[in-house]
């Protein structure tokens, strides 16, 4: 094609009206990219030829649930999947559901609810979509049980940038090499999961306030084998031999497979429009907004602790499965309350033996440069074979960190400092969940030899590197 070809051509398929300003979830991110909406495989291949006719590369994107740039891309093509979101079978014999990659998790649990079947792995939100919770590998609030949502996978349809279509089973390599790929090997276009068998659609769910990171590993140790679910809550804001408090909530299923219960209904599982009956939930970040300040968030923190220290400690309370799953969407909008700066995640894995350092370090570190997240989320895993694996036999620790133009400089420190004591301890991080990492942090956790074999699959699935996001420029992984 000459030159004066290809720029008919371009601006024929490649019209301004195309161009939207996409954004991570944490509001910080954003880029210009020419998005496309496909329905189904002939029509995301149609997009691959534009792309490659035109010159551009291409970002593949789900609901956009990632907090930093893993599902943005200056100037790319962005291919997004929700369109996709037919479930293809469903068999309440088996609780086997086949879906394209575009189904959402609350498109998963709707579908299996009734007929006394959860998905296995949920996020703590419920709109990200199966293409996107494969391409990070999403864990729940059960990773410590069962993994992350990759092992929960029986059958994936996979479209490559060569053109090949391959279906993929746990036998194949490449199954554990797509998934977790944030995005960058082949475009995930259906998948076939085993959903969890449930006899209720409320836990049993236990709260236990703790004072200290001593006393919160004591917890996780004590319920590890013995419960369903476990999270804890931490108020980054506790000092010295404060440092980690916090409440822990461990689940359980229940069974009530005597009667049928009404909590297998969805609509009896929909979170209200308003909080306490009172505050029309749409309008909750407003008021949100006006604590999201160190000083404000200090007070809630605290307040929270000494609640749940006072109030709640050793209580067991029935509550429903989206309740319990999905704390942050019940307040929609939430992350407007971030604005005008948006706000990212920080997340880092460390093991077992560390976790407890690792964290206190954190947290001091946060207080000496006076940045304390306003959020802290502590989880147990396990370790898997994904090939971006950021899953280890040991702790999480997740932190929200409001960002000013001021701030911004001295908050990626901070997070740099984090990642050296991360590293030296043999942590990971989380790709869905970063905006800070150096490309010399990936080289550090993922090691030469996941980098060479991740090389390897790229050269033989996307030779022309077409696959990318503005993550992965930064981190060098294109
Ligand atoms: C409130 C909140 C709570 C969360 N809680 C958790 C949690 O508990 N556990 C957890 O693990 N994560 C959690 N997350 C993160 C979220 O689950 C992940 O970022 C997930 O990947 C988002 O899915 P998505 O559909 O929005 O994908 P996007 O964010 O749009 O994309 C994610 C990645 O997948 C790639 N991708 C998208 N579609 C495809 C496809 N069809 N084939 C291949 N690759 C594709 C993209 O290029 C990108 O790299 C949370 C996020 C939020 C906002």
């Amino acid at each position: 094609m000459n030159p004066t070809q290809a720029a008919i051509e371009r601006a024929v398929s490649l019209p301004p009206e195309k161009i939207h300003r996409l954004k991570g979830y944490g509001l910080r991110t954003s880029a210009d990219g020419y998005l496309f909406r496909p329905t189904s495989v002939d029509e995301i291949r149609k997009v691959l030829e534009i792309a490659r006719k035109s010159g551009r590369q291409v970002v593949l994107r789900g609901a956009g649930r990632s907090y930093g740039d893993a599902n943005v891309g200056s100037e790319c093509v962005i291919v997004d999947i929700n369109r996709m979101n037919r479930v293809l079978s469903w068999d309440p014999q088996t609780g086997l559901i086949d879906c394209e990659a575009g189904v959402t998790i609350e498109g998963l649990w709707r579908t299996g609810l009734e007929d006394g079947y959860w998905p296995p792995v949920v996020s703590g939100t419920m709109y990200p979509t199966l293409g996107g919770a494969l391409g990070m590998n999403i864990h729940g609030k059960n990773s410590f049980k069962v993994g992350t949502i990759g092992d929960q996978v029986v059958e994936l349809e996979v479209l490559f940038p060569t053109g090949e279509l391959k279906v993929l089973a746990k036998d194949d390599p490449l199954f554990y090499e797509v998934i977790s790929s944030a995005g960058l090997l082949g475009i995930i276009t259906r998948a076939k999961i085993q959903m969890k068998r449930i006899h209720s659609g409320n836990l049993k769910v236990l709260a236990v306030s703790c004072a200290n990171w001593d006393e919160q590993i004591e917890i996780f140790n004590q319920y590890e084998h013995n419960s369903d679910y476990m999270v804890s809550w931490i108020d980054c804001f506790g000092k010295g031999k404060q440092n980690g408090r916090g409440q822990i909530h461990v689940g359980w299923y229940l069974d009530e497979s005597a009667k049928y219960p009404p909590s297998l209904l969805a609509y009896n599982q929909d979170l209200p429009d308003s909080i306490m009956g009172v505050f029309p939930k749409s309008s909750v970040w407003m008021i949100l907004k006006k604590f999201n300040n160190r000083p404000g968030m200090h007070f809630i923190n605290y307040a929270k602790h000494q609640a749940g220290k006072m109030l709640g400690n050793g209580k067991e309370i029935e509550q429903s499965l989206v309740a319990f799953s999905f704390l942050l969407d019940y307040v929609p909008n939430w992350r407007n309350a971030y604005l005008p700066g948006g706000f990212i995640q920080y997340q880092s894995f460390v093991p077992r033996e560390h976790a407890k350092d690792v964290f206190t370090q954190e947290i001091a570190m946060q207080q000496e440069a006076k940045l304390e997240s306003f959020l802290g989320v502590f989880k147990l895993h396990k370790p898997d074979n994904f090939l971006f694996s950021h899953a280890v036999n040991g702790y999480s620790f997740a932190l929200d960190f409001k960002v000013t133009d001021k701030n911004w400089p001295r908050i990626e420190k901070l997070c740099h400092r984090m990642n050296d004591v991360v590293l030296q301890a043999g942590g990971r991080f989380y790709f869905a969940k970063d905006s800070t990492l150096r490309p010399s942090d990936v080289r550090a956790y993922l090691g030469a030899d996941t980098l060479e074999r991740y090389r390897k699959l790229k050269a033989q699935y996307d030779p022309d590197g077409i696959l990318t996001t503005d993550l992965a420029r930064r981190l060098e992984l294109v």
